[in-house]
C-alpha cells in the first residue's frame, strides 16, 4: 500500500482556481494517494479585512503538513499592504526558490530544437524583497536592499546540491557585484568559496545583464543559474519566454522544513473563468512536488503524457500551433489524463534524486570578527540650499567636533567640494561623510552632539555608520571619493 500524502492546497486568485484544479484532477488519476487540505489566502481574505491575506488555517495547515501546492495570489492594491506570496515565502523560510525552464516536445516558440534546459535557482528571502521602503523627502523614496553571507551561502549550497540532484554539470552565479560590491557582491563571495567544496561542478560568475543577453542569445550554455532575488524573478519571467511564455514555467519555494509549490505565473484576471487558460506551469509545479515527496514514478507519468498531449497538437491558445485550433484548459486536462500510462519515446529523462539538505550554522552571528571600529559616519540630510553655502556649514559643524567632512554626494555622486564645473542634477536628499581623525574611533557622544547641531537647522533621516570589520572597509566609497 502506497502511502497517503497530505498536502495544503490554495486554489488562488484569477486563473488560480482553473489551474490547480486541472492540476489536482491530474494528479489524482495518476492514483498516487493525496489528501489535499484546501485552503483559502489572497484576495478573498484581503477583502475581509486580514492585512496579511493569510488566515490562521492556513498557515497551521502548512506548518502541519509541510508541502503546498498553490495557485497565484493576487495582491489587491488597497486591501493588502503586502503580497502574501512573499509573507507566505518569508514566513516559511522557503529560502530557495527553483525555476526550470525546460524546451518542451510540441510546444512550437523560436527557440525549438535547441533543447534549453535551465534552471533558475533564486534567492527567495532577501534582498529589496524585504520591502523595506521609506520617503526620505516628499519627493525621495529609498528601498534597503539587504544581502546576508548566511542568506547567499544557503541558496548558493542549494544551487550546487540542486545540481548534483539533477546530474548536472554547471552552475553560474549572476550578479551586479561590479555595481554593488558589498551586497551583490556577497553572494558572488560566497559562490567562489564554497565552489571550491564542489571541484565536480564547473562553476562561473556572469554579470546579471549579460547574463539576461546569453539567455536570449545562447540559451544552451546554461544549465543552472543561481542569482539574488530581484535578478532572479526578472531571469525567470525572461526565461519562460524562451520556452512558449509564463504558462509553461514552473516552480518551486523550498525551505529547511517546509516546501511550497507553485508557477513563476500571476493571477492573469483578464482570463479568469474563460476555461482557456494553460494550466501546464502549475502542472509541471506539481511534478517537482510530486518528486519532492518521493512520488518520482507518477511525475514522470504526468510529463509523459503531457509530452504526448502537446506533440498530438492539443495545446491551450498562448501558443500557437499551425494548423490546429486551441484547446480549452478543461478539454487539454482531459486529454491529459487519456495519455497517463503512455509512453513518450523521445525525452531525455534526468536522473532525479533527492535534493541534499543544505546544513549550514545556525548563528544569529553567522559572520564574527574579532575587532570592528567606527571611522565615521553618513548622515543623509534634506536640503534645498546651494551646495557652495551648504557645503562650508556642514564642514564647520564637522570642525566643532573634531570630524572631516570628507564629501557631500547627492544620489551617490560627489557635489561637494567640487572638483570641476560640470553639475549633477540635484534632488533635495544629500549624504555628508563625516570622519573620525586618523586612527581614532568616532564615539556616540561626539556624533551626537553633532547631529544635534545639524537638527537645529535641518530635518535628517537616517545615519549609516561607517565600520572597518578586522581592518576591512565594510562601506562603498563615493562616485568621485578617493
Ligand atoms: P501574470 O503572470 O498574472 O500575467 C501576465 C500575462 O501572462 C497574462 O496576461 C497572460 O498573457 C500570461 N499568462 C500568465 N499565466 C498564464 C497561463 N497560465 N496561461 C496562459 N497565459 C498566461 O502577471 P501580472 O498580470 O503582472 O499579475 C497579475 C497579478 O498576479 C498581480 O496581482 C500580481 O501581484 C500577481 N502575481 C502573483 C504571483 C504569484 O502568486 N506567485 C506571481 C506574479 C504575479
Amino acid at each position: 500500500m502506497s502511502k497517503t500524502h497530505h498536502i495544503t492546497l490554495i486554489q488562488g486568485d484569477g486563473i488560480g482556481p482553473e489551474v490547480t484544479g486541472a492540476t489536482r484532477k491530474i494528479i489524482d488519476a495518476t492514483g498516487v494517494k493525496i489528501n489535499w487540505d484546501i485552503c483559502e489566502a489572497g484576495a478573498a481574505v484581503f477583502k475581509k479585512g486580514l492585512a496579511t491575506g493569510l488566515p490562521k488555517e492556513t498557515i497551521d495547515s502548512i506548518h502541519k503538513n509541510k508541502i503546498a501546492l498553490k495557485g497565484p495570489l493576487e495582491t489587491p492594491i488597497g486591501f493588502g499592504e503586502k503580497s502574501a506570496n512573499v509573507t507566505l515565502r518569508k514566513m516559511f523560510e522557503t529560502y530557495g526558490n527553483i525555476r526550470p525552464i525546460r524546451e518542451l516536445p510540441g510546444v512550437p516558440t523560436p527557440f525549438s530544437g535547441r533543447n534549453i534546459d535551465l534552471v533558475i535557482v533564486r534567492e527567495n528571502v532577501e534582498d529589496l524583497y524585504a520591502g523595506i521602503e521609506h520617503m526620505q523627502s516628499p519627493g525621495v523614496a529609498q528601498c534597503l536592499k539587504l544581502i546576508s553571507r548566511k542568506g547567499s551561502e544557503k541558496i548558493i549550497r542549494l544551487a550546487f546540491e540542486f545540481v548534483r540532484s539533477e546530474g548536472r554539470k554547471k552552475l553560474h552565479c549572476a550578479t551586479k557585484a561590479n555595481i554593488m560590491k558589498l551586497t551583490e557582491g556577497t553572494m558572488k563571495r560566497a559562490f567562489e568559496d564554497i565552489a571550491k567544496e564542489y571541484p565536480d561542478i564547473e562553476a562561473h560568475h556572469i554579470i546579471v545583464d549579460n547574463c539576461a543577453h546569453m539567455m536570449a542569445k545562447n540559451p544552451e550554455m546554461f544549465d543552472v543559474i543561481v542569482t539574488t532575488n530581484m535578478n532572479g524573478d526578472i531571469l525567470s519571467d525572461l526565461g519562460s519566454a524562451l520556452i512558449g511564455g509564463l504558462g509553461f514555467a514552473p516552480g518551486a519555494n523550498i525551505g529547511d522544513d517546509v516546501a511550497i509549490f507553485e508557477a513563476v505565473h500571476g493571477s492573469a484576471p483578464k482570463y479568469a473563468g474563460k476555461n482557456e487558460i494553460n494550466p501546464t506551469a502549475v502542472l509541471l509545479s506539481g511534478v517537482m512536488m510530486l518528486r519532492h515527496i518521493g512520488e518520482f514514478d507518477a511525475a514522470r507519468m504526468i510529463e509523459q503524457a503531457l509530452y504526448l498531449t502537446f506533440s498530438s497538437g492539443c495545446i491551450t491558445r498562448d501558443v500557437k500551433v499551425p494548423g490546429k485550433n486551441p484547446v480549452s484548459t478543461t478539454a487539454f486536462t482531459d486529454e491529459v489524463i487519456k495519455n497517463l500510462g503512455k509512453e513518450y519515446d523521445h525525452e531525455k529523462i534526468r536522473p532525479y534524486k533527492p535534493i541534499a539538505k543544505v546544513a549550514i550554522s545556525q548563528d544569529v552571528d553567522f559572520v564574527k570578527t574579532k575587532k570592528r571600529t567606527v571611522v565615521g559616519a553618513d548622515i543623509f540630510i534634506e536640503t534645498t540650499k546651494p551646495m557652495a553655502a551648504f557645503g562650508p556649514e556642514m564642514e564647520s559643524f564637522g570642525h566643532k567636533h573634531h570630524l572631516t567632512l570628507k564629501l557631500i554626494t547627492c544620489r551617490g555622486v560627489k557635489v561637494f567640494p567640487r572638483d570641476h564645473e560640470i553639475s549633477p542634477d540635484v534632488i533635495d536628499v544629500v549624504r555628508c561623510r563625516f570622519m573620525a581623525p586618523q586612527e581614532t574611533e568616532l564615539e556616540h557622544k561626539t556624533l551626537h552632539a553633532l547631529l544635534a547641531d545639524i537638527e537645529s537647522h535641518y530635518h535628517w533621516m537616517h545615519i549609516e555608520k561607517l565600520q572597518v570589520f578586522d581592518g576591512v572597509i565594510g562601506y562603498s566609497k563615493a562616485h568621485g571619493e578617493d
